[in-house]
């Protein structure tokens, strides 16, 4: 069955438009967009008061981690947080994981989340994303400064559709592994990026993580790099394929620089912001002017809910100041989806899409903004 649906705005080539209704069919797809005053007036139209966005994207998501709700502590730094983790981690069963993830992958699709970009370390929730009315695309992560041995990871991401190996970051992996992934999976790479100054630091033997490793012991190969980003740009600028899409997610301490020498080497780089998760941490804040000056494609991310109170993108996009709403929800919709590469389907309000259709309710309609009282809810 069709149905015709409207609300106070649409957001419609990157604008927010008034007098909009939007057309689908029972499958989602979106089969007619017109302004009202072409439409006969005898049509029934649902109305539904707000703004009206495609399905979001979430660009970077630990669904498997959503046991740890509420379980670790808030600005404890990045340091504290991974030791955190590690203390907590064990004390859950599977069933009680397993559990978790479902209710947060229900709530994220009522919320209106279409696709998500998520991190997997096991196979432990891969069958509640099979399950899901949302489509995963899984990225096993690779780390650990003592292991060489990518094979195990590869073998996971055959078993399920949608899933490729990533690096888990510039600082947690020795060189070879990290070439080795980056060559052999040409579709969709994620790294955790510049989420604090230690990672830069560690390039000049200083720093957090640079005194932890040599506690344990542990010596990094890829130092002569030099910094995060010219590691990231050599090792991703050889052997570059067209499907190539490279998420670089927190970048809470990059540069202008940073961002600069990374673009020049990845031709489909993204940059995954995840407020929510960086507030809860470390207080920090994305650096969102420099990222617009530059003119990088700015996604949005959850995180998980070890390091976020909730994995609402429409929280997250409540934390950036600054940005006009209709670049803002862009943000969370069609960046999301060139990022994913999965934009002639998702991502925006368009005939021959089938994006999901969503209402953000509680904004301020008179000056266009988000307000703490916004919610989103999916309507198709
Ligand atoms: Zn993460």
């Amino acid at each position: 069955m069709r149905r015709r649906i409207a609300s106070h705005y649409a957001l419609i080539g990157g604008k927010l438009e008034r007098d909009i209704i939007v057309e689908v069919d029972g499958n989602g797809l979106i089969t007619s967009i017109w302004h009202t005053t072409a439409l006969d007036a005898t049509a029934s139209v649902e109305f539904h008061p707000g703004i009206l966005i495609p399905g979001m994207v979430n660009a970077h998501c630990h669904l498997e981690l959503s046991y740890l709700k509420g379980a670790i502590e808030e600005g404890l730094g990045y340091g504290g947080f991974a030791r955190a983790i590690g203390a907590v981690r064990g004390g859950f069963t599977d069933d009680r994981r397993i559990r978790a993830a479902e209710v947060a992958d229900a709530l994220m699709w009522q919320e209106g989340v279409e696709v998500v970009a998520d991190i997997a370390n096991d196979e432990l929730v891969m069958g509640v994303k099979a399950k899901s009315k949302i489509e995963y695309h899984t990225m096993f992560e690779f780390f650990g400064l003592n292991n060489r041995d990518t094979e195990a990871h590869f073998a996971m991401a055959s078993r399920h559709t949608r899933s490729t190996v990533t690096p888990h970051s510039t600082y947690s992996v020795q060189d070879a592994p990290f070439l080795k992934i980056c060559q052999r999976n040409g579709g969709l790479l994620s790294l955790h990026f510049l989420e604090s100054e230690n990672e830069a630091a560690l390039f000049n033997h200083s720093g957090a993580l640079a005194e932890w490793y040599a506690r344990m012991g542990w010596e990094c190969d890829f130092l002569h790099y030099g910094s995060p980003a010219r590691r990231v740009a050599e090792a991703l600028s050889e052997g570059a394929t067209q499907d190539r899409r490279v998420l670089l997610v927190h970048n809470t301490m990059a540069t202008a620089e940073d961002v600069q020498r990374v673009e020049g080497a990845v031709a489909n780089a993204s940059w995954v912001l995840c407020p929510e998760s960086n507030r809860y941490i470390s207080r920090l804040t994305p650096p969102v002017a420099m990222l617009r000056i530059v003119g990088a494609r700015i996604t949005i991310g959850s995180d998980s809910l070890a390091s976020a109170r909730t994995l609402s993108l429409l929280d997250n996009l409540k934390l950036i100041d600054d940005v006009p709403l209709n670049e803002l929800l862009t943000y969370a919709t069609l960046n999301g989806a060139i990022a994913l590469g999965v934009e002639d389907r998702k991502g925006s309000l368009e005939v021959g899409k089938a994006p999901g259709l969503v209402v953000i309710e509680g904004a301020d309609l008179h000056n266009l903004r988000l307000t703490p009282e916004s919610t989103s809810h999916r309507i198709a």
